[in-house]
């Protein structure tokens, strides 16, 4: 009788609780997410004004309110936030970068800013680093305050500018500056995905990234004497500097056991597939990434140099220091005459733990929608803006809530970059239920 009569009230009530049209949204969201790739952010020049422009109308529209900051000419901040009632803890911030990679137009075979939608795919730069993930954050945001779902804690969107060139004027610029507008329990930001083949073949994981390498970019330097090209002698800097980069490239990385990866095999059921992201999250890497010497512009032909020097891109994973890694850089470079000198490092990682409730309704909404999915906390190969928040204590997962094809992922900073267009529909719904699941219960 009592559910008879609760099931005629709620038939009643139907209109006003209707579920949302989730095709409809992902139909507007992909739409919108064609605006945005077509609002060039190219880094650099780095300006974002057009496309915080664009982001600021869509959230105005909504009659949701932004604060926007500028840290720099041309690098504005955009921060929109949905207002809790306070008890259910702090903040819950999702925080995406409107900044892309240049692209080389040439090398292209789509317009790389003409979000051109074939085959399935959305092409341009940015599609899956990161406006796609943004816009699915947006549209998250938006249906949270379109369903006017009682929050019991602040849910704030953040779009920065700068996050390719280091972010120092955006994310950490805002951290430094504004830290009071932010002040998040959680944080969500670009790292993991859905993917049918790229972590093994043939199962569905979503991995949520909880930690990154720490990064440590060297610049090694080698001084010798200049001389006539003609008459070769033993301290051209090109010659040390050469058969010391081969002597550190030699040797393979030892590989460190590091748990969140344990946890990634095990959860997974065996060993990550064989390509280059997955590897890389396994050890410790470096890259050669510059060589610089020779005298004049074109550099002459007939000159010996004084000086010569390289770039090492090192991103460690946790537990190996800094000061253990440059030792082994230096073991192995066998040549005290060539300086090492860090010229930009991470702090040292810290890992956001799983057993929280953001991560577990983000786990709940995922199995919700995939039942067949694995769900796995992972690290990423790069760095992103959200670890900046780790040593604060600030729990920070990275993850898009869509399934993305291993090509996608890897098609990253590339000249194909591309995100299927039945990634963003899913994506957002996911992660709606999981913030609404998240910020309307009470401490
Ligand atoms: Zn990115």
């Amino acid at each position: 009788m009592l559910l008879t009569s609760s099931l005629a009230l709620l038939l009643l009530l139907a209109p006003a609780w209707q579920a949302p049209d989730w095709t409809a949204i992902a139909a507007e969201a992909v739409a919108t997410l064609q605006g945005y790739v077509r609002t060039d952010t190219s880094n650099p020049p780095g300006d974002v004004t057009k496309a915080a422009d664009f982001l600021t109308g869509i959230l105005t529209r909504e009659g949701i309110e932004v604060k926007r900051f500028e840290s720099a000419p041309g690098r504005v901040i955009v921060l929109a936030r949905l207002k809790g009632d306070g008890t259910g803890g702090k903040a819950i911030l999702l925080e995406s970068h409107m900044d892309v990679v240049p692209t080389d137009p040439a090398r292209w075979t789509k317009d790389p800013f003409g979000a051109e939608i074939s085959d399935g795919r959305i092409w341009g730069r940015g599609t899956i680093d990161m406006k796609g993930i943004g816009t699915s954050y947006l549209y998250a945001f938006i249906m949270l305050h379109r369903q006017k779902v009682p929050l019991t804690r602040d849910v704030l969107l953040m779009f920065v500018p700068d996050e390719e060139i280091g972010g120092e004027l955006g994310a950490k610029w805002m951290l430094k500056n504004h830290y009071d507008e932010l002040d998040p329990e959680y944080v969500i930001d670009e790292g993991g995905f859905g993917s049918r083949d790229m972590f093994t073949a043939g199962k569905l994981v979503f991995g949520i990234s909880v930690a990154e390498k720490k990064l440590i970019w060297l610049r090694l330097r080698a001084e010798g004497v200049a001389g006539h090209g003609s008459q070769p002698h033993n301290q051209n800097p090109n010659d040390h500097l050469m058969k010391a980069l081969s002597r550190l490239f030699a040797e393979p990385i030892a590989a460190a056991p590091f748990p969140v990866v344990a946890t990634m095999k095990e959860r997974i059921g065996g060993p990550l597939t064989d390509n280059k992201f997955n590897n890389a999250i396994q050890q410790s890497t470096m890259s050669l990434t510059s060589l610089r010497s020779g005298v004049g512009d074109p550099p002459k032909a007939n000159v010996i140099p004084s000086v010569a020097e390289a770039t090492i891109d090192c991103r460690l994973l946790p537990g190996t220091t800094e000061a253990q890694w440059i030792a082994e850089v230096k073991r192995r470079l066998a040549d005290p005459t060539i300086s090492v000198e860090v010229i930009n490092a991470s702090d040292d990682p810290v890992v956001t733990p799983q057993d929280t409730p953001m991560y577990r309704a983000l786990e709940a909404a995922i199995i919700r929608r995939h039942p067949d999915a694995v769900v796995t906390p992972m690290t990423v190969p790069y760095g992103t803006d959200g670890n900046a928040y780790r040593p604060r204590g600030v729990k920070s997962y990275g993850i898009f809530t869509g399934i993305i094809p291993a090509e996608s992922i890897l098609s990253m900073h590339g000249d194909s970059e591309f995100i299927p267009v039945d990634a963003i529909g899913p994506a957002i719904q996911i992660l709606f239920e999981a913030l609404r699941d998240t910020a309307t219960t009470r401490k």
